[in-house]
């Protein structure tokens, strides 16, 4: 296999999980009322390979909101439908430096929204979507979502309204991104089909399938479905390695060595191209909004299963 034999692979997620269990600080998020009532103590980590083993450890199956993860995958599936050049000049690929809601980035940038991993550009992403109507955005939202986890999502009800009664800022930015004539579709129904998008239920152990999707040319190692095109997992891989983990982007990329994408209710997705993906969840965040015990057990996982991949020997 790519990674060492089973055994051992079961023996470092079991590690990495163990390790960090005791990691308490961090503060579980509170900006979206009903996150602040997520159990801080939850600790999930799962590793999926592209030949289909999965391995978990903790509280892999318990279910959370995606949140901001679901730009990544919502990033690849507009990718699929609009190619490289298309995407690239819509959206952007640059980081911000600033917050993942950040009003400045996009007035400094004359509108454009910089990068699909932070909301204006996540706005605009979920506004390529295809479809007539917001019901027909939605529904190729949770599709092609579901496709990636190899299951049918669902929508937690409770998130989604708790966002849609507080999310003022990112209808500022669909404002925003509508006067700057960067979006073609209603900014409050964008805004509502990317808030439905951020309160879809994964668990880590979705994430680390949905992530071996995009490891493995985008398909799904364990239905076997081909859900993205290999170039689309590239281009997507890209964009994570430089803007997934908010403004501490560089610090993990030089941690870790990997592209990821994190999420606010604590869920972190994590990509070794060729080889496999890690899903890991727990609700305490580090002041950018990444989990801190996630990123320590995905760090942890980099180096045990040698998955860097600017590691030369
Ligand atoms: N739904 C959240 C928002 O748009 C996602 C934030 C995140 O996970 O970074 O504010």
């Amino acid at each position: 296999g790519l990674l060492p034999g089973w055994d051992a692979v079961e023996e470092h997620v079991a590690a990495a999980h163990s390790r960090n269990r005791s990691a308490g600080s961090g503060e579980v998020a509170d900006y979206i009322p009903i996150l602040a009532e997520a159990d801080p103590e939850l600790f999930g980590v799962c590793v999926a390979e592209v030949d289909g083993a999965v391995h978990s450890a903790g509280d892999a199956d318990v279910e959370f909101s995606i949140q901001s993860i679901s730009k990544a995958f919502v990033y690849a599936l507009v990718c699929e439908e609009f190619g490289h050049e298309v995407v690239r000049d819509r959206v952007g690929v640059n980081n911000t430096g600033l917050a993942f809601n950040s009003v400045v980035a996009l007035e400094l940038n004359e509108g454009h929204p910089m990068n699909p991993m932070v909301n204006a550009g996540a706005i605009a992403t979920t506004a390529l979507m295809p479809g007539r109507t917001a019901d027909d955005r939605w529904a190729a939202v949770i599709t092609g979502l579901s496709r990636f986890a190899g299951r049918p999502l669902e929508l937690d009800d409770v998130v989604y309204r708790s966002e849609t009664a507080t999310n003022h800022r990112n209808r500022a930015i669909a404002g925003l991104l509508e006067s700057y004539g960067r979006i073609d579709v209603d900014p409050l129904e964008i805004v509502d089909v990317y808030t439905r998008q951020c309160a879809l239920l994964v668990t880590a152990r979705d994430l680390a399938v949905m992530g071996a999707t995009l490891a493995d040319g985008g398909v799904n190692p364990v239905t076997g479905e081909q859900v993205v095109s290999a170039e689309v997992c590239r281009d997507t891989l890209a964009v994570m390695a430089s803007t997934g983990l908010y403004e501490r982007s560089g610090e993990w990329l030089f941690e870790i060595g990997l592209p990821g994408k994190s999420g606010v209710a604590g869920g972190i997705v994590t990509i070794a191209p060729g080889k496999a993906g890690i899903g890991v969840f727990s609700p305490r965040l580090d002041s950018a909004g990444n989990s801190v015990r996630g990123q320590r057990a995905t760090a942890y996982l980099s180096r045990a299963l040698g998955l860097n991949v600017f590691a030369s020997g």
